[in-house]
């Protein structure tokens, strides 16, 4: 077991408490669902949420927990999600973000300003994600892919499928042209939104057919263009994962990564592939301590404490901000 250190959950709680704190301040709609119900009770749950960061990094610092507790609090913002959206449509608009419905896939980040010919808020954020922390858009703050992190429970060995670049990118290619001819041609609003549904609909479909069997994302890894779009944005944020001079080539840890990112082949190379998203679960399958987190020159333990609290203080944040 790791020895825990204060350090990590304070300075989540400090900047999940400073991400919301701004946030209560400076718009001017109430933002925090407690203060639309209650003047003042913003800052009771911008302090509840905050512990429960702190609660999460003190746990997630332990490399050996980190997947059981990605898997709970990713799971965790994905029902609170959903629950807010069900009880606003059933009426509640004080539980939407804008009251201005649009389908929770995150296809729609891609396809939505494509066929819009405008970028939306979701497009907005989801790229500020991406240069805060890179890939962990991916592992902590989708509310779709905790689905597909859940079908995929248990462990294997087993590679997803061969030439997975290719098919990834030809789904994103066709995503774009989708969207693009149906501006171009004025489709209705309707019809386009059956179509984004049905895009939906297939990618659970994929969960249940292909993830729960091969207990890899198969969803997020194959299917989704946003997943695609993370596989190669990622890279203008300069956190990394490595793999050290002490793996022994056991592949013990191929059976941690979901993403499919350590086949044989990256784990000789010395680096996950692609499809890493940082998610840090292989870290528990590794008795010789040779996968490592990289940010710059900096020491990779630090490296690691400073990446969970970038992420975990984002994802915590997240859980009181991301509506529709
Ligand atoms: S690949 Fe798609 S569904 Fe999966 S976590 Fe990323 S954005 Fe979400
Ligand atoms: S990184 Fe660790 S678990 Fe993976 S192959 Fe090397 S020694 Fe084995
Ligand atoms: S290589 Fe490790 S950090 Fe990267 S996706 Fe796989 S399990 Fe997560």
């Amino acid at each position: 077991m790791t020895k825990k250190n204060i350090r990590l959950p304070l300075s989540v709680f400090a900047l999940t408490f400073l991400l919301l704190a701004i946030v209560q301040i400076k718009v001017e709609r109430p933002m925090i669902l407690a203060e639309r119900f209650f003047e003042g009770a913003g800052w009771v749950e911008i302090f509840i949420i905050s512990l429960y960061g702190a609660v999460v990094a003190y746990k997630m610092q332990d490399p050996q927990n980190v997947p059981q507790w990605r898997k709970i609090t990713w799971t965790i913002f994905s029902v609170i999600f959903f629950t807010q959206l069900a009880i606003g449509l059933s009426g509640f608009e004080k539980f939407l973000m804008t009251g201005k419905l649009h389908l929770p896939i995150p296809m729609m980040i891609v396809g939505g300003p494509l066929y819009r010919g405008q970028l939306s808020v979701m497009t907005i954020l989801f790229l500020s994600t991406v240069i805060l922390t890179g890939p962990a858009w991916c592992s902590h703050l989708c509310y779709f892919g905790a689905f597909d992190n859940l079908a995929s429970s248990g462990k294997t060995s087993m590679e997803i499928l061969k030439h997975k670049g290719v098919i990834k990118s030809t789904i994103l290619i066709l995503v774009i042209a989708m969207a693009l001819l149906l501006r171009w041609f004025n489709v209705p609003l309707l019809i386009a939104t059956l179509i984004a549904l049905a895009f939906g609909i297939t990618g659970i479909g994929i969960m249940i057919l292909f993830s729960l069997k091969r207990k890899k994302m198969v969803h997020c890894v194959m299917y989704c263009p946003v997943g695609t779009i993370v596989n190669g944005l990622k890279y203008v944020n300069p956190f990394r994962m490595y793999i050290d001079q002490s793996c022994t080539l056991c592949m013990h840890c191929t059976k941690f990564c979901k993403y499919d990112a350590l086949n044989a082949e990256d784990i000789r190379k010395g680096k996950p592939s692609i499809t890493c998203t940082l998610c840090g679960d292989c870290l528990a399958g590794c008795q010789h301590n040779s996968l490592k987190y990289r940010f710059f020159s900096m020491n990779p333990e630090r490296a690691r404490d400073l990446y969970l609290i970038l992420t975990i203080s984002l994802h915590a944040s997240c859980i009181s901000l991301a509506r529709i």
